[in-house]
């Protein structure tokens, strides 16, 4: 099966590619945001509703006019896709996924997408429209043999470091038949917890970079406004905070690949991780294990490898449930990690029996390829209506 797959470098531009970067973000920037506010303003004015194609023939003639001819100098192709990219924002906004979206900022991350049209492939380096030479990638791992870039997004994060993702089409095999399956809770003293009992991931692995980090922004927040010595503390500051979203991410994509692989069925809760986070004094460990990009490498690694992962909704009871017998506590508080069950009394890890419901569940899920909402268990016509917990 023929998947799309991004391959991320860094590189290191010349000063006349850093130039033409420059130029090329902040046009790209310019019309993000001159799109956002026409299409909100035509909506407030006028109750019309612009598509990527409205706004695309309106990038048009407004490079023709005078004062923004300059938008010329730069290859159009990333500036349509700034218009696609707009466009996707609003899908998710109005789809529920997202806020309404907001203006890109020049001291945030920049970047700009180059469609195929736009590069030149040949086998070993990469040049882009408008550029002269090919960009100084390191290729720390190749790119799979014989593909074709379909798209390529240069990025300036805040740290000043410039990457380039390469996405291509490649053909991933699905992995052999295990049986193998596990249910994954989300943890607080350990990032995930298998219904094996294993666990992984401690957020305290980045307690020091993050005292690190609080000790820059304490010194940036000393520095003058406007001042050399202020720009050089948040550069600092933008380092120390790329550095630990790296490692966050690197170590979430190991473990997703680990359990991908090792499993032909993994079910997981659909947490609503927004409504945990109102809660202060867990809002912090919660964010730094972030589940929710967890649960996305989990999803498309799934699909790449013909594995199947089964998400339970939020409402199923699996922390308060009592894996032995079936039993559900009327109330259990964030802070509990032990409990008795008072019916059986068998003692468990509240972790650790979570995910083993979870992985129950899932099953019955699975089996059945019904939604676990309450309501849609469907029963064939002739056959006593199977019970939500029948199986369990
Ligand atoms: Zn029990």
């Amino acid at each position: 099966m023929k998947q799309k797959k991004a391959y991320k470098y860094r590189f290191y531009p010349n000063d006349e590619q850093k130039q033409m970067l420059a130029r090329t973000f902040g046009c790209c920037r310019y019309v993000y945001n001159w799109a956002l506010r026409d299409r909100t303003d035509a909506y407030y004015k006028r109750g019309e509703r612009l598509s990527y194609e409205d706004t695309a023939q309106r990038l048009v003639l407004l490079k023709k006019q005078e004062e923004t001819s300059w938008l010329d100098e730069v290859s159009s192709v990333p500036l349509q896709q700034a218009l696609r990219n707009l466009d996707r924002a609003f899908r998710n906004f109005f789809e529920g996924r997202a806020h309404y979206p907001t203006f890109k900022k020049k001291r945030h991350q920049q970047s700009a997408t180059y469609a195929s049209n736009a590069l030149n492939w040949d086998g070993k380096s990469l040049t882009l429209a408008k550029m002269d030479e090919p960009l100084a990638i390191v290729w720390h791992r190749p790119l799979p043999d014989g593909c074709k870039p379909s798209s390529v997004t240069l990025t300036k994060d805040e740290a000043e470091r410039y990457f380039v993702s390469i996405v291509v089409e490649e053909d991933i095999k699905a992995l052999e038949v295990t049986p193998k399956m596990v249910g994954l809770d989300l943890g607080l003293k350990s990032m995930v917890i298998e219904s094996s009992g294993q666990t992984h991931g401690n957020p305290k692995f980045f307690a020091k970079d993050e005292k690190k980090l609080a000790k820059a922004q304490r010194r940036l927040a000393k520095k003058k406004k406007g001042s050399k010595n202020r720009a050089k503390a948040r550069l600092k500051v933008a380092r120390l905070h790329k550095k630990i979203a790296d490692r966050r991410r690197d170590y979430q994509h190991k473990l997703s690949t680990k359990i991908i692989r090792e499993n032909q069925v993994v079910c997981i809760e659909s947490l609503q991780v927004k409504n945990m986070v109102k809660n202060h004094s867990l809002a912090k460990a919660i964010s730094d294990v972030g589940w929710s990009e967890f649960v996305r490498q989990l999803e498309y690694k799934a699909e790449w490898y013909g594995r199947t992962l089964v998400k339970i909704d939020k409402w199923y009871p699996s922390s308060k449930r009592c894996f032995d017998c079936g039993h559900i506590l009327d109330s259990l508080t964030l802070d509990v990690r032990a409990w008795t069950c008072p019916e059986c009394g068998v003692h468990h890890d509240r972790d650790i029996n979570a995910a083993k419901n979870i992985l129950a569940v899932g099953l019955t899920v699975a089996a059945c390829g019904e939604a676990v909402r309450p309501g849609a268990v469907k029963t064939k016509p002739g056959k006593p209506p199977r019970s939500r917990n029948a199986s369990q």
